[in-house]
């Protein structure tokens, strides 16, 4: 098991600059989640400390041995991406055990632990199969076994279960965290899955741009967001953004007026004409029958069993909200909604900045 210390690394391709000035350092054990949009150089980084990608600048640490010129092959690094490469002349048992061949491990060792990786993953039935007779789900998690069962100082996963269903994507993940809660071998794992980001991390690093926006465990990245950015991309679904101009008493977002409470209105310090972005999560707005609130357009309703996500929008405006009610409820489109905000979640952003100030 190892730490994986990243120091002002950069890594141009030409004019591009894939990631910049990315600094961090993981403690031994821990399970890290690379988020972000896409091209925001996740799997840069992730090439990078596995040996497959050379930096540009700055220095790269696994433990206390500066890899930068280390090749892949002598990291001790286990590797699981989207495409996995399985050997195809090989059965599932030979997969899984071909990295402890290599490293001349007993052969009933081998044996034993083969098993167990091919308990944990469901795969028992499948040991003599071929590659090729398997499908794309089932070849992933020989690929997520074959590396697990080499025990590295170092797991990297690049989207490990994007071909898997809902239900085996499900499964897996859970698998996953029970196998990172036994073994303890320090992860980094890129994702676009909200559910995985927020179930596996220890802690989430939230990229844009190839440079990092904010680095917290899962619950603090959502509950206290750096930026407009991590705001609205992590939760799922995201966090609604408003235009606003602030008043003093109140916002006034595209004519209509949403009194501040004085509690909130103490706590501001925002200048009267000022532009602002507010920012609140579907959870928080509420059906009011108080029709001084905000009014707006149910436009789609999404009945998701336990709850129902509604897409409404404001009068004249193409802003739509997602609002989250309970999964009775019954609404149409044309519908008209008075919402009640709970201004105690508010979040503000700079209408040019995005910087979070409140
Ligand atoms: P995705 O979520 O789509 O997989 P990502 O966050 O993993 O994206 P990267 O693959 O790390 O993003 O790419 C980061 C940036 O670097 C992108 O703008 C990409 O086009 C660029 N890039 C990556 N590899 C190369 C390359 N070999 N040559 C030129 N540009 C590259």
């Amino acid at each position: 098991m190892a730490t994986v210390q990243l120091d002002q690394v950069n890594r141009k391709f030409n004019q591009v600059t894939a990631i910049e000035d990315i600094t961090f350092k993981i403690p031994d054990g821990e399970f890290w989640v690379l988020v972000g949009p896409s091209g925001c150089g996740k799997s840069t980084i992730l090439r990078s400390v596995a040996g497959l990608e050379t930096v540009t600048s700055g220095q790269v640490f696994i433990g206390d041995r500066l890899v930068n010129d280390v090749p892949a092959r002598q990291r001790d690094v286990a590797m699981v991406f989207q495409n996995y490469a399985l050997y195809p002349h090989m059965s599932v048992r030979e997969n899984i055990a071909f990295g402890l061949e290599m490293r001349k491990v007993d052969r009933n060792m081998i044996q034993e632990r083969v098993l167990t990786v091919a308990r944990s993953l469901s795969l028992e039935h499948l040991l003599d199969r071929k590659p090729k007779q398997l499908s794309g789900g089932q070849q992933q998690r020989v690929a997520l076994g074959r590396a697990i069962a080499r025990q590295p100082q170092l797991f990297l996963m690049d989207e490990p279960l994007s071909n898997l269903d809902a239900q085996l994507r499900d499964d897996t993940r859970a698998e996953l965290k029970q196998l990172h809660q036994q073994l303890g071998i320090t992860t980094i794992y890129v994702t676009h899955d909200q559910i995985e980001a927020m179930t596996l991390a220890d802690k989430i690093v939230v990229l844009n741009r190839g440079r990092i926006q904010q680095i917290g465990d899962p619950q603090t990245v959502y509950a206290s967001p750096a930026n407009e950015m991590v705001a609205t991309f992590v939760g799922n679904p995201p966090m609604n953004i408003l235009a606003a101009i602030y008043k003093g008493e109140n916002f006034d977002i595209n004519g209509q007026i949403l009194a501040i409470p004085s509690d909130v209105q103490t706590k501001l310090n925002l200048n009267p004409g000022q532009n602002v972005n507010l920012g609140i999560r579907p959870e928080h707005i509420h059906i009011t029958p108080d029709l001084s609130s905000l009014v707006v357009e149910v436009k789609v309703v999404e009945p998701l069993g336990r709850e129902t996500l509604i897409r409404a929008s404001l009068p004249s405006s193409s802003t739509l909200l997602n609002i989250q009610v309970p999964g009775g409820m019954r609404l149409h489109p044309g519908e008209k909604l008075n919402l009640q905000l709970d201004l105690s979640q508010l979040f503000i952003f700079d209408h040019n900045t995005g910087d979070r100030i409140f």
